[in-house]
């Protein structure tokens, strides 16, 4: 038995309007779950080879929904990352969680 080796995935069907690094995420680890981080916004999302189209892939939540939308948000906090909106600092913003961290992200750093 030789090892059958996996093509890059080469389309995705949406991005949901984020900008994640690379395209080729998977050439590190051909046979392993890619995953891929917004530039954006900083969410980080799993990118699935799909079964039925081997170059196809498709971006998906812990719990398998869908993305949601890039915000566009670039100070975004994620998961138990602390808020650093204020050039690396906590904002002052008062409120707990601050805005930063209560977006409604369904990220893995967010619900992995
Ligand atoms: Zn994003
Ligand atoms: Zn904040
Ligand atoms: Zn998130």
């Amino acid at each position: 038995m030789s090892s059958v080796e996996l093509p890059a995935i080469t389309h995705v069907w949406s991005s949901f309007g984020h900008r994640f690094y690379s395209g080729d995420g998977w050439s590190d680890h051909p046979d392993e779950t890619s995953y891929e981080r917004c530039m954006t916004c900083g969410a980080e999302y799993e990118l699935r080879r799909r079964p039925d189209d081997p170059t196809g892939g498709d971006y998906t939540a812990a719990n398998g929904d869908d993305p949601v939308e890039c915000t566009g948000d670039t100070l975004m906090c994620h998961g138990e990352q602390p808020c650093q909106a204020d050039n690396g600092r906590p904002c002052n913003s008062g409120v707990e969680p601050c805005p930063h961290e209560a977006h409604g992200c369904n990220c893995l750093l967010c619900t992995g």
